[in-house]
């Protein structure tokens, strides 16, 4: 890549300021791999010339947190709450019964529509999640259909309980960690839980991280989005690699995550989509936790794939600088995935890039809603050019 006017490295000592910034620079990606960050005009020859034009080049996003494996949509939903109704987590309900009575064939063809899209807006890497089917036989369907369209791929048959099981939880707690989590480990990286009023109590959540954790899969939570609650006391205790949501925090919370590996995940797309208060993010990253942000990307709550308009949420509505959004849209979901590889541009980084149609990253927030995503690059492969733009 050739004429780089501004690469953000994400590597604070490679350049200038928190996102290391290096000017004027050519980037080569060889075997997938940046091999190589010089002076512009001083790159060794290559086979696939990308020329940036003096425009800015960022890491791919990392969107650590999607569903995109689902049939339907909740639009009505989404008006009624616009009209004054509150979110409930029971809306999940009417997107189980849909994707239940979808054939795994269609499943798959709506979920990679959403990951095209989202590769179009400069997304690289994708982790998406089962928990539309809650039977052992449809969460395993689902969990095939995430493994054609994501990298990561979560199993999160602890969603909400299970229609048929109203009323009797511990019964459905046992199937997912019995038979459930039995079929569904080795197609899963991951284990999430909703930990919830509504969903799952803690004791229910640790129960199941137990045993995912026991089959060998990673840990995540839905944690604290609607209420307080334990789930991010429980992530953090248990090693999760991330908090997700992380709407309501106490002072032992933030505390407990600024001490602790676990990434907060922000997804401020749901607070959005359901018109909440955000979560705090000054105060987590004040605190020196890990931030995270990423789309929710689901029918019920947040259906956007566009990491661009979360980084313009997280500035306007979440007091994050530019740089912070940016950075937690990248190397912050690397660490939430665990891929040291992933979310910088740094030699030995894969080579995973965004050529924006603009001068610098803080233009992805300062000028919102309006597509800047030229060319999407994963492993040194062009997986989208977007089309001519007036100069
Ligand atoms: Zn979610």
């Amino acid at each position: 890549v050739r004429d780089i006017g501004q690469l953000v490295t994400n590597r604070p000592e490679l350049g200038e300021g928190a996102t290391g910034v290096l000017r004027h620079v050519d980037l080569v990606v060889d075997n997938g791999t940046v091999a190589w960050i010089g002076a512009a005009g001083t790159s060794p020859a290559a086979d696939v010339m990308l020329d940036a034009a003096g425009r800015c080049v960022i890491p791919g996003f990392v969107d650590s947190h999607t569903h995109l494996v689902f049939a339907g949509d909740r639009v009505e939903e989404f008006t009624a709450r616009m009209a004054g109704t509150r979110y409930q987590a029971g809306g999940i309900q009417s997107t189980v019964a849909a994707t239940r009575g979808t054939p795994s064939e269609v499943l798959m063809a709506t979920a990679a529509k959403l990951a095209r899209e989202a590769e179009a807006q400069g997304t690289t890497t994708l982790e998406t999640k089962s928990g539309y089917g809650l039977t052992v036989t449809d969460e395993s369907r689902c969990l095939d259909v995430a493994g054609t369209v994501a990298e990561e791929v979560t199993f999160l048959g602890a969603h909400v309980v299970a229609p048929e099981y109203r009323g009797r939880v511990d019964d459905y707690v046992a199937l997912v960690k019995g038979p459930m989590l039995q079929e569904c480990a080795p197609k899963a990286r991951w284990c999430d839980v909703f930990c919830e009023e509504g969903a799952f109590g803690p004791e229910a959540a640790r129960e199941i991280l137990q045993a995912a954790r026991g089959r060998g899969l990673g840990l995540r939570v839905h944690a604290n989005q609607l209420s307080f609650g334990q789930g991010v006391q429980l992530a953090v205790e248990m090693g999760a690699a991330s908090a997700d949501h992380c709407t309501h925090l106490d002072a032992a919370d933030v505390d407990a995550l600024a001490g602790g590996s676990t990434v907060a995940t922000l997804l401020p797309g749901a607070e959005f989509s359901t018109r909440s208060p955000y979560p705090e993010a000054r105060r987590l990253l004040d605190s020196g936790a890990t931030v995270a942000l990423a789309t929710d990307c689901n029918p019920g709550t947040s259906y956007t794939t566009s990491m661009p308009f979360v980084i313009a949420l997280a500035v306007r509505e979440m007091h994050m600088t530019p740089d912070e959004a940016l950075y937690a849209a990248t190397a912050g979901g690397a660490r939430a995935l665990r891929r040291d590889e992933l979310g910088a541009l740094a030699p030995g980084s894969r080579g995973d890039l965004v050529v924006l149609d603009a001068p610098t990253a803080a233009h992805l927030a300062y000028r919102p809603g309006v597509d800047l995503v030229a060319t999407v690059v994963r492993a040194g492969r062009v997986l989208f050019a977007g089309g001519a733009r007036p100069a």
